[in-house]
């Protein structure tokens, strides 16, 4: 016998049954980031591994830790993308958008690769939908963005979920902050975890970024990188927060969000969920504004601010809550005899053309079986075509909730179908 082929190991399959979650995530925000005039851009799973180098930075976790990087057979360093900021940047660069337009609105969703340690909600293949707006510099725009955010999570009806807003300031009022941090860090380097020692040296700002216990009382004992901020950089945050509060949008300023990614200037943002099914993966989404990164990478001098959700997280909320989102058919058809087989498989057809879902057993057997299979695949309706109804033209749709049959003729099926009043939907509208 054969040995059986598992799976990659923190990769999923997702099958129908579980799918229809997923579709609904992504058209609602196909839907929310159509409205505020986000265009989606597909770019490739596979980038020059430079690119996540010099944009997300060799010292974060996320480019020293966890690439999955190899050699084609032309010799170059590839890399499965960990996140999407990068390559959407890559891209509006190199097809010199910023000519085009002086401000561009892009959204992405598709899988990204990280090899981390698994548990719930996090995985080594997972979905993210992501939004970057370039060309704007000012508070305006980093509100909008979270504004779609904000918009998104209420139509999934997720309303569990706090905003957390930061600044970490621009080239010019972070080296103090940076130098203060190092200062204090450094002694209590004892009480800091051994991997947070390293990032001491190597990029001190992570260590606020830590899941360690100790290191997260250590870091909030430190300096509030808001108390550094240069005139500018906290005029932008103090803008940026009267936006969010004229847009309504409820946050809290957390000075030790850091985010793990090297690329950010001035704002940064969380979405944060406080389910406990979770855990420590609570995060569900977060960004912020990389005003220097486009240029770092050989590109113009344009501003850009985005953010990232973690849509398997999104899944597992929407999950917890109990909702159904498959869509029953709305008929069933059942042959009473092997003679009706023919014109059971051409009504299917004809039905599904007309737009009904119905399902249809090709595999025929009993009328008591097929009659089983209709209650088990949630249809509506069940229509039994036999001889009878074939040489009469009229047949009965048996509401599976219970009823009476209702007759029809058999060239108005969907039209009846369709004028039954829906008895309380399984699967919310989308
Ligand atoms: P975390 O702190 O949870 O590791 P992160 O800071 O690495 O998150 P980002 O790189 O900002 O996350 O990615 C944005 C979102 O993508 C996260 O908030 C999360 O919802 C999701 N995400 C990140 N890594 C994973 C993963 N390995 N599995 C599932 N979702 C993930
Ligand atoms: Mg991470």
């Amino acid at each position: 016998m054969s040995q059986k082929i598992n799976g990659v190991k923190g990769m999923n399959d997702l099958l129908p049954g579980e799918i229809e979650v997923w579709q609904f995530v992504e058209s609602t925000a196909r839907t929310l980031f159509g409205r505020f005039g986000y265009g989606e851009v597909r770019t490739p799973m596979v980038e020059d591994t430079a690119l996540f180098v010099r944009s997300v930075g060799e010292e974060t976790d996320i480019v020293g830790k966890e690439m999955y990087t190899f050699e084609d057979k032309g010799g170059r360093s590839l890399s499965l993308r960990p996140e999407g900021t990068a390559p959407a940047a890559r891209a509006y660069i190199e097809h010199s958008v910023s000519n085009q337009e002086p401000v561009s609105r892009w959204f992405y969703m598709g899988p990204m690769f990280r090899y981390e340690r698994m548990k719930t909600g996090r995985y080594r293949q997972f979905y993210q939908i992501g939004a970057e707006a370039y060309g704007a510099r000012e508070p305006a725009q980093d509100a909008e963005l979270m504004d779609v955010v904000v918009q998104f999570l209420e139509a999934l009806g997720l309303t569990d979920v706090t905003l957390n807003i930061n600044s970490l300031g621009d080239d010019n009022c972070r080296p103090a902050y940076h130098a203060k941090l190092v200062e204090y860090l450094n002694a209590h380097r004892e009480e800091l975890c051994a991997d947070c020692q390293q990032r001491l040296e190597r990029n001190p700002l992570r260590v606020l970024d830590c899941k360690n216990e100790k290191c997260q009382a250590v870091a909030a004992a430190g300096p509030n990188v808001l108390e550094f901020l240069c005139e500018p950089c906290r005029a932008h945050f103090t803008d940026l927060q009267r936006k969010l509060g004229v847009l309504g949008i409820k946050y809290v300023v957390n000075h030790r969000l850091v985010r793990g990614l090297d690329y950010y200037t001035r704002t940064v943002f969380e979405f944060i969920a406080s389910h406990p099914a979770l855990g420590t993966a609570s995060t569900v989404g977060g960004g912020g504004r990389y005003d220097k990164m486009m240029k770092g990478l050989g590109g113009p001098d344009v501003p850009a601010v985005g953010f990232a959700m973690g849509l398997d997280r999104l899944v597992l909320l929407l999950k917890e809550g109990g909702k159904t989102f498959t869509q029953r058919p709305d008929l069933f058809i059942a042959v009473a005899d092997e003679g009706s087989q023919d014109a059971g498989l051409a009504l299917a057809s004809r039905l599904r053309r007309e737009g009904l879902k119905v399902d249809f057993d090709t595999r025929g057997g009993s009328l008591k079986s097929q009659m089983k299979r209709a209650d088990k695949s949630g249809a509506r309706f069940t229509l039994v075509l036999g001889e009878q109804e074939r040489q009469s033209g009229q047949a009965k749709l048996k509401p599976m909730a219970g009823g009476e049959p209702i007759p029809v003729a058999l060239d108005s099926v969907a039209a009846t179908v369709r004028a039954q009043p829906e008895a309380p939907a399984a699967a919310p509208a989308s």
